[in-house]
């Protein structure tokens, strides 16, 4: 039951019952509102001005978050690049020098392939972007790496092959060496009577002794000359050339593939030859040079000595 409330009339001296018009009453609960509203927008402003919501303080500690993330992230990145730069130091000052190859540069190395637009640019996160950039430049420096080490494996094989196939050893067992004649260039020719040049080297040896190949090649030529008599020629690729001559026959014929080592023929006395021996040259261009400078091959000191002590010095050579 609703309370009746009572006012005092001064004129009556008599209490009676209070009426509010709806019009006084409507204004009371206006005003009533209106001083609510104000004074709880203060307090909410206050409130939220000492007191972060929960969504900001939840998204705060998520920032924070990702911001150790992407720390350890970059410090990644920094391990691999210091682990990639010790590779390309290696490559730069061992396995290039070794095989004669300029080092790259620091700007080649940073430069990367080239021509590629900068993926990143549509990355609007500075950190995202940040640890990208980075993750981008080692992998430019991967590829250059990755490039490096292709053309240092042709490089090898280019030069193995270039070892295998360069005259290397002697084309006789020193086992079946009698005598060497070292003499190279101008010379008294013993059918001839006169000076002329020996291109070779002269390896006495009785007829049928076993002749080696001297390095990896092919035979470019095997037939019978009024001269070197019986006699091969190879070619070994990268200018070098190689000549047997005097044979008493050959094993191998034109087109032939030979490795070094490989018993192609055996000494004789053919052609303008003055005893049984091995007319041994090696040209390089074109251009005959001293076969002398090309026994390093499995010839040991004792070997060495002993071919050095066959040597004569002769003014006439075996042909
Ligand atoms: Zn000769």
């Amino acid at each position: 039951m609703a309370k009746i409330r009572y006012t005092y009339n001064s004129e009556t001296c008599k209490y009676e019952p209070l009426i509010v018009s709806p019009k006084a009453a409507g204004r009371k609960i206006i005003n009533f509102l209106g001083v609510s509203f104000i004074v709880g927008s203060i307090g909410l402003a206050y409130f939220n001005s000492k007191f972060p919501n929960l969504d900001e303080t939840l998204q705060a500690a998520e920032n924070q978050k990702f911001k150790t993330e992407w720390k350890v992230l970059l410090m990644q990145l920094e391990r691999t690049s210091e682990q990639l730069s010790k590779l390309e130091q290696n490559d730069d000052h061992n396995y290039r020098v070794i095989l004669d190859l300029d080092p790259l540069d620091i700007t080649q190395r940073e430069a990367g392939v080239g021509g590629r637009e900068k993926e990143s640019a549509f990355i609007e996160n500075p950190f995202i972007k940040t640890a990208y950039e980075r993750s981008e430049k080692i992998k430019n420096r991967l590829d250059i790496e990755a490039q490096s080490m292709k053309q240092l494996k042709e490089e090898l094989e280019r030069k193995e092959k270039m070892w295998a196939s360069r005259p290397a050893i002697q084309p006789i067992d020193n086992k079946q060496l009698t005598r060497l004649h070292t003499i190279f260039g101008l010379r008294l020719h013993p059918k001839h009577g006169d000076m002329r040049p020996h291109n070779g080297l002269d390896f006495t040896a009785p007829t049928g002794t076993p002749v080696y190949a001297t390095g990896d090649g092919k035979v470019q030529m095997a037939y019978f000359s009024a001269t070197y008599g019986n006699v091969i020629y190879i070619n070994h690729d990268f200018q070098f050339e190689t000549r047997y001559a005097h044979l008493n026959r050959y094993i191998v014929k034109d087109g032939d593939k030979i490795k070094r080592g490989q018993i192609i023929g055996y000494v004789g006395d053919t052609g303008t030859s003055v005893g049984s021996h091995l007319h041994y040259e090696v040209l390089y261009s074109g251009n005959p040079v001293n076969p002398i400078n090309f026994f390093q091959r499995d010839l040991n000191n004792k070997e060495y000595e002993k071919l050095i002590e066959l040597g004569s010095r002769s003014v006439s050579s075996l042909d």
